[in-house]
């Protein structure tokens, strides 16, 4: 079995970008405004001879009768459970939000392994700007931009690193 890496976070960190990134492919959907991408979504990955598979989440119907908020944390909730390695998406540009907050607390409780990683982080491997991202107590940020393949191979292997 290929191992499951989903991406998590709240609209505009960069999770279809990323997701691009990983599966060498232009399939999620990237935008410029929150939401476009509809629905969970997955690809195939592969670091070396290691094969994965990535799933993105954030879709949500724009007339859905849930609501946005919840159908994003419906996304999230199952997206995490079929997930061996869930990557939490920030974004440094814009800092840290109360979603943020919400979703780490949801990840402490799935019991899942977590790689939080701060992207939009082009120049930044070393930046004081990483550092308020420890607050959310999810260990070691990983700086990455998705859009600029930077940091992406060394969060791959973290994320592979059981497998
Ligand atoms: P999602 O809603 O989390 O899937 O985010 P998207 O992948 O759709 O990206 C949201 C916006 O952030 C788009 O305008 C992207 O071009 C931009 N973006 C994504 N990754 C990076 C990055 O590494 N650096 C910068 N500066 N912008 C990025
Ligand atoms: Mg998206």
């Amino acid at each position: 079995m290929k191992p499951v890496i989903a991406l998590v976070g709240r609209p505009n960190v960069g999770k279809s970008t990323l997701f691009n990134r990983m599966t060498k492919s232009r399939d999620a959907i990237v935008a410029d405004f929150s939401g476009l991408t509809r629905d969970r979504h997955y690809g195939d990955g592969r670091l070396g001879n290691r094969e994965f598979i990535v799933v993105d989440t954030g879709g949500f119907e724009p007339d859905s009768t849930t609501g946005i908020v919840k159908e994003m944390a419906r996304q999230t909730r199952q997206a995490v459970a079929e997930a061996d390695v869930v990557v939490f998406v920030v974004d440094v540009r814009n800092g840290l939000s109360g979603q943020d907050h919400d979703i780490a607390r949801f990840l402490r409780q799935a019991n899942k392994r977590v790689l939080l990683t701060v992207n939009k982080a082009e120049g930044m491997q070393e930046s004081p700007l990483l550092a308020e991202f420890y607050e959310l107590g999810m260990g070691e940020p990983h700086p990455i931009s998705a859009a600029h393949g930077q940091g992406i191979r060394s969060l791959l292997e973290a994320a592979l690193e059981d497998f």
